[in-house]
């Protein structure tokens, strides 16, 4: 067998009518006459660009033409709103039409802990019990990790609300006195305006910092490190918490690319024009091609939006076994 032929597939396409074919390049088989969630984020409250029921239709429309029986699934979220609790999600999803398709919702609280690299994961109950998963993420850009897709659909999304404030707190900044040159980077891209660096002092709210560790990685000097660890080789481990040993089948709609994700309410403006539709059953793969097709239309455009390099989720996903990024892409 060829060496192309051990390569990862992700299938790109523009044309909707192209949906069945792209399934058939995977496993899609595996999921006739079998229930399991269909993981995607429903969009935050006001969010313009979310994955809005008349967008992803045809994909639904085509795992239900084989008689599988998705419901949609999603985990509820550490900052305060309606998506905070089971309740308020389901109201956000039926406000953003999700009932119209007659399937299930499902709202997880609650979760099973899963241990990756020494770090606990509590991965969403109902999706530990299922061995078919179907994820449809939305790529844009993210505030702490520079891009969201597949890997952040799990990482983040995938896991209950004491794993993700984990994340987040294990991502503070700690500062090391003795590295720090009081230069003034950190409080520059802090997009919480937590530090405040004068006078030879550095000082942080708190209060206001939210653990994307957006500070940490653009401090050149060493004089930051993270509490306890990096945000993107957490989600990367996360991500491999949600999906170790079950049969995934990921979209990733590479559209209404925004420079924030959709948690946010105001997550404009677009940063780079609609791209098309991937598929793929390798989380690290369908990001890398999603963030490749960005970058040839628009080089470093997340970087330069974020202030963070997003690459490092996609490589620390190949490290820890989530994927490759060694695929082969094809155009239908
Ligand atoms: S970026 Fe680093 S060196 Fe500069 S003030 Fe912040 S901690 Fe100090
Ligand atoms: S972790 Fe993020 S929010 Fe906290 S101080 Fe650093 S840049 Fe600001």
């Amino acid at each position: 067998m060829g060496e192309e032929n051990w390569m990862k597939k992700v299938v790109f396409f523009t044309d909707l009518n192209k949906i069945k074919e792209a399934y058939e390049f995977f496993n899609i088989d595996s999921f006739k006459n079998e229930k399991f969630p269909l993981k995607i984020h429903m969009g935050e409250v006001k969010n313009k660009y979310f994955p809005k029921p008349k967008i992803i239709k045809p994909f639904i429309d085509e795992l239900l033409n084989i008689e599988s029986k998705p419901f949609f699934y999603d985990t509820t979220v550490a900052y305060p709103g309606l998506r905070h609790y089971k309740k308020g999600y389901q109201k956000v999803a039926k406000i953003h039409g999700y009932h119209k398709f007659g399937l299930d919702i499902v709202i997880d609280d609650k979760g099973k802990i899963i241990k990756i690299n020494n770090y606990d994961f509590e991965v969403g109950e109902t999706l530990v019990k299922f061995d078919n998963i179907f994820a449809y993420s939305h790529v844009k850009g993210h505030i702490a990790v520079g891009f969201g897709g597949a890997i952040k659909n799990f990482g983040m999304g995938g896991v209950t609300k004491e794993t993700k404030i984990f994340m987040h707190n294990a991502s503070k900044p700690e500062i090391q006195k003795d590295k720090c040159t009081y230069c003034g980077v950190c409080a520059e891209v802090c997009p919480f305006n937590a530090i405040t660096v004068k006078n030879n002092n550095w000082e942080i709210s708190n209060r206001k910092c939210f653990g994307c560790g957006v500070c940490v990685d653009n401090c050149s000097s060493g004089g930051l490190l993270n509490q306890t660890e990096n945000l993107q080789y957490l989600l990367a481990c996360s991500a491999l918490a949600c999906v170790k040993d079950k049969n995934v089948l990921y979209v990733n709609d590479v559209n209404r690319i925004s420079r924030g994700c959709d948690c946010d309410p105001c997550s404009g403006p677009i940063i780079c024009p609609d791209i098309g539709f991937l598929v793929s059953d390798d989380p690290v793969a369908i990001d890398k091609a999603s963030f490749d097709l960005v970058q040839d239309i628009k080089p470093d455009i997340f970087s330069k939006e974020n202030n963070v390099d997003p690459i490092k989720q996609i490589n620390y996903g190949e490290d820890i076994g989530l994927g490759t990024t060694n695929f082969q892409l094809i155009e239908l």
